[in-house]
Order: structure tokens, then sequence, then C-alpha cells
């Protein structure tokens, strides 16, 4: 099926008109006509190889909204003209105890990433959401509850469940304290869900612009970190940090702020190790954990607790040809707070 994309040709070109083949819909597959599709800061982190993984040419793109124009003999999951959504990965073994478990992001054998991996035979390449349709087994294909709106759903495909997974994971409920590191996209989702959880919850930014916005998102505090002890005026206060930083910072500091058996979440990517201290993680029995996205049935969990409490993502809308542009100004954290293309325009 030929498909109107963009990718990267290299590390250090820009992104730019790009047509390829999906494969033809199999019988358990559903063809997808992508509506939006978000600008998450791993698609810029791929796009540049700044992990070292990747393979050109790379169309980015895992926060796919979209309505369904053709399906499988097989599907029963969805029907023709559904509205859909798709995340970070499009396949796995499914036999593995993560994937009978509902955690198929932790795959063992590793899951198929919706761009950046390779489909069954191992040489075709898989091709992300900055695209006009894609071609999906149903297993991977979420529902959207009707009243959400579309444009604002795409990034809870990867900065909503990215978020929400580890917040149920450590318990946060009514009456805990969250503070979240970096107000991007990723933080902007945890601090609604955090908030629509009933917890307290501080925004920690180097961005003074934010304070107002971390208010209406949900936020009951906003503290600076650039500012003269900022930290050590919240020590021992946290069951749980929230990392969503994208480049190397300090750890050590935030994780002082932890209670006792508080956890420090790390979600931000940074392409560099960060440099951790055994005193703040042994005096407290503080931790830290990673965590990635969230498995299949937590995600059409968090889009149905999005449903019932009404919740999005803060977007700006974007097009194609504008693509470029929003990775400088998500990397300049010049985004409220997360862009998401039109892509009925590729
Ligand atoms: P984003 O929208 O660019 O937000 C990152 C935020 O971090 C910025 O808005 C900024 O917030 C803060 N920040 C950036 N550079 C900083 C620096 N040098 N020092 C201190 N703070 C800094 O990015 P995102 O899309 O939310 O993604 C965040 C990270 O999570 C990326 O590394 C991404 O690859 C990763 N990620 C991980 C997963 C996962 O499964 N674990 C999933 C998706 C993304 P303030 O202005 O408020 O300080
Ligand atoms: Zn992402
Ligand atoms: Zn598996």
């Amino acid at each position: 099926m030929n498909t109107r994309g963009y990718a990267a040709q290299s590390a250090a070109t820009p992104l730019a008109p790009f047509q390829f083949d999906r494969r033809a819909p199999g019988r358990g597959d559903v063809s997808i006509a992508i509506d939006f599709c978000g600008i998450c800061h791993s698609d810029i982190h791929f796009a540049r190889n700044e992990w070292g993984m990747t393979t050109f040419p790379c169309v980015p793109g895992h926060e796919i909204v979209g309505h369904v124009s053709a399906v499988g003999p097989d599907v029963t999951k969805v029907k023709v003209g559904q509205r859909v959504a798709v995340g970070c990965f499009v396949a796995s073994c499914r036999t593995c105890s993560s994937c009978q478990n509902g955690s198929e992001n932790y795959c063992e054998t590793g899951f198929t990433m919706t761009y950046g991996s390779f489909e069954k035979d191992g040489k075709t390449p898989t091709f992300g959401g900055y695209a006009n349709q894609i071609v999906v087994d149903e297993h991977f294909v979420f529902n959207v509850p009707a009243n959400l709106d579309p444009a604002g759903t795409a990034p809870l495909l990867c900065a909503g469940i990215t978020t929400y997974s580890p917040l149920r994971h450590v318990g946060v409920t009514k009456g805990s304290r969250v503070a979240v590191m970096g107000l991007g996209g990723l933080g902007h989702m945890a601090v609604k869900f955090a908030a629509s959880f009933g917890a307290e919850v501080t925004v920690l930014s180097q961005s003074p612009s934010k304070q107002a916005d971390a208010k209406k998102l949900g936020a009951h505090d906003f503290v600076l970190t650039t500012g003269e002890n900022a930290l050590a005026k919240l020590a021992n206060r946290y069951d749980a940090i929230v990392d969503t930083i994208s480049a190397k910072h300090d750890i050590n500091g935030p994780l002082g702020c932890l209670k006792r058996d508080g956890t420090l979440i790390l979600l931000g990517a940074a392409p560099v190790p960060l440099d951790l201290s055994a005193f703040p993680l042994i005096f407290g029995r503080r931790k830290i954990m990673g965590s990635l996205v969230g498995g299949v049935p937590e995600t059409q969990d968090m889009l149905d607790h999005c449903g019932k409490h009404n919740l999005t993502s803060d977007i700006e809308m974007t097009t194609p040809d504008k693509i470029n542009e929003a990775y400088e100004r998500t990397l300049k954290g010049d985004v409220k707070y997360r862009f998401v293309i039109d892509c009925t325009k590729f």
C-alpha cells in the first residue's frame, strides 16, 4: 500500500517527504487512515540517532490516532470507520510471561517498535505515524472513548501511558505526594494523572514561565529548580518523583526529596549516563525504578480513565512541512505541551 510520510535519511538531515509501502492487511490486521500523530521527544532522539540504534530512513511517530479504513477477515476488536489509536509497539511474541501478563512492553524476546524495528521477516523496517496510513495487528490497536478530542488523544499513546503506568504501579492515590521533574509532554501528563488520582502534586522545573500553567494543569505547587537551595527545602517530602528530563541532569538532589521508601521513577532517556551517589539511596531506603511505556490492557485502561475524566493532552497543532521547526521548539521547551501533526496533510 503506497504510503506518504516524512523521514529522516540520516542523523544530520532534516525530515523530508518520503514514500514507502505498507504491507497489505493480513487476516488479523487493521488498516488505519492516520488523522493525528504526536511529536514525542523520543522521536527526536531517534531521528538524530542519539541512542545509537537508528536505521535510516527513519519515519518516526508512535502517538497515533486515526480511523479504521479496512479490516482483515479475523478482526473482531474494531470496525471500519471506528476511531482508533496505536502506540509505541505493534507486535510482540505473545507467549512469554510478560506478554501473557499483559506487559507486552516488557516482552522477553523484545517487542516490535512502531518505528525503528523490523517486521517479522527480520528485514523490512517498521515505519511510524508521521504518515497518512498504517497497518497494525488488531491486538495492538486501541479503542478511543467517543467523548475525547482525537488530536488531544494522540499524545496519550506515549506521553500518557508512560506516566500513567508507573504512577499506578507505585500505588499513587488520594493523599500521596508526587513531584514531577520537567514540564514537557510527559511531565504535563504526569501532573494531570497524579492529580486525577487524588495526589498532591509539585512541579520541579527549570522554566519560570511554566509556573502558571503548572497550576492550571492540576499541580498544587511549583518549584524552580534553578533557585538557591531549592531542593533542600523539599527534603523527605514525596512518595514518588516522576523524572521526565530528556538530558543529563542531577538525580541525587531529587532523591533526597523522597520520603523513606519513596521511589524516583526515571522516565527520561538521556543519551548519556546519569551520576548516582549511594548516599541518598542508603539514607532513607529510597528506590529508583525505570519504566517503559505500558502494556496493552493498561493502555486501554488509561484511555478509559481519560474518557471518564475527560482528560487529554494540551496540544499545539502543526503540519508535516513544519515538523523540523516543531523539533527545534520542543528542544527549547517551547511547546504547550505537545505538538500534534495533522496527518491528513501528508
Ligand atoms: P519534552 O516535551 O522535551 O520535555 C522534557 C522536559 O524536560 C522539558 O520541557 C524541560 O522541562 C525538561 N528539560 C529539558 N532539558 C533539560 C535539562 N537539560 N535540564 C533540566 N531539565 C530539562 O520531552 P518528552 O517528550 O516529555 O520526553 C522526555 C524524555 O522521556 C525524553 O528523553 C524521552 O525520550 C523520554 N521518554 C521515555 C519514555 C519511556 O517509556 N520511559 C517514553 C517517552 C519518552 P522544564 O522546562 O519544566 O524544566
Ligand atoms: Zn514517545
Ligand atoms: Zn513476549
